[in-house]
């Protein structure tokens, strides 16, 4: 018999991982009682693959979450072990935090914050079926026979639903390597409608720190004066270690290219689709044929670990092709595998069945963020966390929904292209996906997200006026500041200052052409908007259906639609709207 559990929660957050730790965190210190559900409580915060955050473009992000009063870089700050500005000799637009983390330590950091939340409760088990009330969703019902009743639930299962591990061509059912995928969920998503998509994506070999010689490898020595991450840490009192560069070579490619009928990707076993920016070394190997070597670098897990990722050799070759190639690296002859790469097969649904809250359109109050919507990494999927927490909420208060525009947050062109666009590969973050880059900048993102946190209600006193006295000495260059580095914005005020000066006539531009595009996102679409006798292609009509976009700039981004379809759309709102 199952047992209904006495607590009424507010939202449910499904997955302990990052999506699910910013959806649970952003959910109770907004005032709900909040489930974080998870198949284990030791893998709370795990990173799956590449034990660091941040990067190109990941960067932004991570610190746009920390100014909305996110937990991801606070958790960074704590657990780095290999500060870096990427792009430094570049312009303050590209330039990106990225720090290479203890992956134990993040976990166990991460897991202290979720367990201490008021108002958050942390339960090991996994969720296997919805619960409906006549047709609203009023729960779920875990594998152990509990049922949990709440007003919203949140999605953020990652790799696990139906997922399949491979190492050469051995598979077995895995959500991670040693870990039971998610399979009765992904049933009940697909029997509510849903359509799935399969997905792919792997990781490297972990060697043994002893058994490589570093004297054949270069040093990459962290940066002198890490800069934090976190608008909140003052001080970084931390041990830095080095990372190191080697390279493939000839040999290694001949290896690799005699063995690729035993590769499950190259025998047919995997034809799922996987991140094209981080390519598998058999992929690399056969695609790029007139390079004769790949860097690689030997990233520390962990202060207190001997196990070192081997950045750039992601396979899923068998475990004697993994050794034998490896053995050909300089550096590397003697290595020992302590865990060997794999790829990783899994549903995702696609977001276009999405609104820009992250609540679906076909179940209400049932929302899904992270590696679920077909993104890739740790900061997408945070970052699409946290807006699904405050969305739950905020429906359930019955307060506006919050969404970011393009303009304001690399996470409003996150969201905007996965619920516009749908994808058609894994998603992955870069600059270039941002029209208005020279306005996302990782300096600035206290100043232009910070208000919103602190008007969310995420942004503790101590900080907001600290970052209210940064504002004002920016403002107005002859008060003093009382930090010449800004520990919140990671840059020296006077960069600041220099980079906005810089910038301003392009801004300048930048800013009139968002003006002439605020127009169109002003122009809203009703959610019941009939597209059926609208004169354009049918396949037109077809696809803004599905998407439903809120706004005609909305309509505009969908792929296929053009400016005559949006001039036609116009017009025919207007219609709608006059006859109301
Ligand atoms: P996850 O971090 O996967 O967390 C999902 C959570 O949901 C887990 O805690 C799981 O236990 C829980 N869960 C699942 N189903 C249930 C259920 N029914 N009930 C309760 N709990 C459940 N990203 C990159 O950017 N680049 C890479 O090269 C890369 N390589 C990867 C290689 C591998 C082998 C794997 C596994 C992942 C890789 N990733 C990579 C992806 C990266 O790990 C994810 O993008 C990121 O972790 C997604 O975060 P998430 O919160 O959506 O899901």
């Amino acid at each position: 018999m199952p047992l209904e559990h006495p607590t009424k929660y507010d939202v449910i957050v499904v997955g302990g991982g990052h999506a699910g730790c910013e959806a649970a965190l952003a959910s109770a210190r907004l005032g709900a009682r909040t489930l974080l559900l998870t198949q284990n409580l030791d893998t709370i915060g795990q990173m799956s693959c590449n034990p660091s955050i941040g990067g190109v473009a990941k960067g932004q992000l991570v610190r746009e979450l920390d100014a909305l009063g996110g937990s991801m870089a606070v958790v960074t700050d704590r657990t780095g072990l290999h500060f870096q500005t990427l792009n430094l000799s570049k312009g303050a637009a590209v330039r990106s935090p990225r720090v290479q983390c203890d992956k134990k330590a993040y976990q166990f950091a991460m897991k202290e914050i979720v367990e201490t939340v008021f108002g958050l409760d942390a339960k090991q088990d996994e969720a296997a079926n919805f619960l409906f009330t006549g047709d609203k969703l009023t729960g779920l019902e875990t594998k152990r026979g509990i049922r949990y009743r709440a007003g919203a639930v949140i999605l953020t299962t990652g790799t696990f639903l139906k997922g399949v591990a491979h190492v050469g061509l051995d598979h077995s059912k895995a959500g991670r390597a040693g870990e039971a995928p998610s399979d009765r969920l992904s049933e009940g998503l697909a029997s509510l409608g849903f359509s799935l998509g399969r997905f792919k994506t792997g990781t490297p070999m972990r060697l043994h720190a002893d058994s490589i010689d570093f004297s054949k490898c270069a040093e990459q020595k962290a940066t002198e004066n890490p800069i934090p991450i976190s608008h909140r840490t003052k001080n970084l009192d931390i041990k830095q270690l080095s990372c190191w560069i080697t390279y493939t070579n000839e040999t290694t490619h001949d290896v690799i290219a005699d063995n690729l009928d035993r590769s499950p990707l190259y025998s047919g076993k995997i034809d799922a689709l996987g991140p094209r920016y981080c390519p598998s070394i058999e992929d690399k190997v056969v695609k790029f044929r007139e390079r004769i070597r790949h860097s690689l670098f030997l990233e520390p897990e962990g202060w207190h670990t001997k196990e070192i990722y081997v950045n750039g050799l992601s396979t899923s070759l068998p475990e004697d092709v993994q050794l034998q190639f490896v053995h050909t690296v300089p550096g590397l002859e003697k290595a020992e595998i302590m865990r060997p790469g794999y790829a990783i097969e899994y549903d995702f649904c696609q977001p276009t069945e999405l609104h820009a809250t992250l609540e679906t359109k076909s179940v209400p109050g049932l929302f899904f963020a992270g590696q679920i919507n077909g993104t890739t990494g740790y900061e997408e999927a945070a970052a699409q966390g946290f807006i699904a927490g405050v969305n739950a909420v905020h429906k359930l208060k019955g307060r506006e929904p919050f969404i970011l525009s393009r303009d304001e947050a690399y996470i409003g062109v996150l969201i905007d292209d996965l619920v516009t666009k749908g994808v058609d590969e894994p998603y992955r973050m870069f600059t270039a996906r941002a029209e208005h880059r020279l306005l996302l900048r990782s300096d600035n993102a206290d100043l232009r997200l910070m208000p919103k946190g602190r008007a969310l209600g995420l942004i503790e006193d101590d900080l907001w006026e600290r970052f209210q006295r940064y504002r004002d000495s920016l403002e107005n260059e002859s008060v003093p500041s009382d930090h010449e580095l800004s520990p919140w914005s990671g840059t020296k005020r006077e960069e600041q200052i220099a980079a906005t000066k810089l910038y301003a006539p392009y801004i300048e531009r930048e800013k009139k052409q968002i003006e002439g595009l605020k127009s169109m996102e002003g122009e809203r679409i009703p959610d019941n908007f009939d597209y059926a006798s609208i004169p354009m292609l049918a396949e037109t009509r077809q696809k803004l259906s599905k998407i439903r976009p809120l706004s005609l700039g909305q309509a505009s981004r969908v792929p296929g639609v053009t400016p005559a379809d949006i001039q036609m759309l116009a017009v025919w709102l207007k219609r709608t709207l006059l006859k109301r």
